[in-house]
């Protein structure tokens, strides 16, 4: 047939994963080719995940502590509200991001094709644009980057009142009550950004506690902080009817615990549904390019990122756990690197999760309830920031900094930190891990006093037992 478009690399989905490996392949001379259904490249990050969720949430902390600054002496007007506006101001923050990757695709001549790609063959795709009109792309090689999509729930019904992630960042309205389906991180910083605009919260979810994989610890803590956020956190408990009436939603719940009697029905305002996400993989014609997709959608790669098919690449969220940008990202460097000929290999230790709630969670590495949970021996230092003094001038001095250190080589495996920008500071955790360093290597490193991020290297020097004075 006829082919439109000839370019060595085709990557398949503009997002996080798509954009960085086709600028990194542009970088290193191969002519590349996003295709991307979306008027603009960002994917679900930039356009409706960590990005416009971040905007909101940085909304709900500035009005969250400016109430709070009636305790140091200062009292704020309650805030006048314009969701019309903050609306606006997300918009801004998006179209800036979205703007600026344009820009860098256009300097690197990396073409972007929009439409919805399916692949014909091994080395074709089809793409089918907005109007109906399609053309054939040819590739020598491709990367998938195609990401996934929110996960529905079958007896929900379609309403304005129901939503998933992409219609909570929308703002459509605050509700008076609101149920949020799911205590996972998106569920959770959704609620805090609805919560502080005005919503009464219950959250309920299926597991035994809210943020896993996080632990226990740390969520006690973020919990604790915000006992007055929630009306009521239903855990070991299932939705299992969703009715739409008119004078409200109306949720049927189911205790998975059979000690523990369901919570009652009860009428919401919104309904946010935030179950998880599951891979794109089986929506693109994968099989005519012969690679191979698992039963959930899924796509195996090895340690370049190749699929069962040598010259096609997978990366992102539709390679597997976890589905984060930055995994994104490091893995289309690489696909792309290798796509290029280098011998490129992911070959990252450890990746970094953060909940951006507040106060923030964030870890790295092996987690003590992990370790613990497969009898693996560590050493701990935990360093509580009400020791710290720059968290006390905060006002925030609720978090600790935790370091978790392998028993036998006293080398860096883990770590974890709840409290205001644990976010931002984590990094210096995945570096330490990432370089092998022990206690000592932490411990002294000169950090900035008085800081939030001095916090690491005391909980590192409660490890080696060495005495500190600073407060
Ligand atoms: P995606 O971003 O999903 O991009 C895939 C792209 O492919 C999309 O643009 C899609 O339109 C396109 N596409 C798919 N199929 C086709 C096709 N057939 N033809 C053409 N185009 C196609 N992660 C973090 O690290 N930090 C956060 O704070 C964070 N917050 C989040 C908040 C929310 C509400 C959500 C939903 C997610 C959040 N995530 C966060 C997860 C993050 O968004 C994903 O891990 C990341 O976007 C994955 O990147 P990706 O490149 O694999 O895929």
């Amino acid at each position: 047939g006829q082919v439109d478009v000839e370019c060595d690399l085709m990557v398949l989905g503009g997002g996080p994963g798509g954009y960085s490996a086709a600028f990194r392949a542009a970088d290193l001379g191969l002519n590349a080719v996003i295709v991307e259904r979306y008027p603009t490249l960002g994917g679900v990050c930039l356009n409706v995940g960590c990005i416009p969720s971040k905007a909101l949430l940085h909304v709900a902390a500035v009005i969250d502590e400016a109430a709070s600054m009636s305790k140091h002496g200062v009292t704020f007007a309650a805030p006048a509200i314009d969701i019309d506006a903050v609306r606006a101001y997300k918009e801004r923050v998006i179209g800036k991001m979205t703007g600026g990757l344009a820009g860098m695709a256009k300097g690197r001549k990396a073409k972007v094709v929009q439409g919805v790609g399916l692949f014909v063959g091994p080395n074709h795709i089809e793409v089918t644009a907005g109007d109906g009109s399609k053309q054939v792309i040819g590739f020598k090689q491709a990367i998938i980057a195609a990401g996934s999509a929110v996960v529905k729930l079958p007896f929900v019904p379609e309403d304005p009142r129901i939503v998933d992630s992409t219609g909570a960042l929308t703002l459509p309205f605050v509700p008076k009550r609101m149920l949020v389906i799911g205590g996972g991180i998106i569920g959770l910083e959704m609620a805090t950004v609805y919560s502080t605009l005005g919503a009464r919260i219950d959250v309920v979810e299926m597991l035994d506690g809210l943020m896993q994989g996080a632990d226990r610890d740390m969520v006690k803590v973020w919990q604790k902080f915000n006992e007055k956020r929630f009306d009521n956190i239903m855990t070991k408990a299932r939705t299992v009817a969703v009715e739409a009436l008119p004078e409200g939603i109306k949720v049927s719940f189911e205790s998975a615990d059979a000690a523990v009697a369901a919570p009652e029905p009860k009428l919401y305002d919104m309904v946010l549904v935030a179950v998880g996400r599951s891979p794109n993989g089986k929506k693109l014609g994968a099989h005519k390019a012969g690679v191979a997709v698992t039963e959930r959608g899924f796509i195996n790669v090895d340690g370049q990122m190749r699929t069962n098919v040598a010259h096609i690449f997978a990366i992102g969220d539709l390679v597997g756990q976890p589905m984060l940008a930055h995994k994104a990202v490091h893995e289309g460097h690489v696909a792309a690197e290798a796509a290029a000929g280098q011998k490129a290999y992911f070959d990252a230790k450890v990746i970094p999760s953060v909940a951006y709630t507040d106060p923030e969670v964030a870890w790295v590495g092996i987690t003590e309830d992990e370790a613990k949970a497969k009898g693996i021996k560590l050493e701990k230092g935990l360093f509580p920031w009400a020791a710290s003094a720059r968290a006390v001038a905060n006002g925030r001095d609720e978090g600790f900094t935790k370091l978790l250190f392998d028993a036998e080589t006293h080398r860096i495996v883990g770590g974890g930190i709840v409290g205001t920008h644990a976010g931002d500071m984590i990094g210096e955790i995945a570096l330490a891990i990432e370089m092998g360093s022990d206690g000592t290597d932490i411990g002294k490193t000169i950090h900035p006093h008085p800081t939030l991020g001095e916090s690491i290297g005391l909980a590192a020097e409660v490890v080696e037992g060495v005495c500190t004075d600073l407060p």
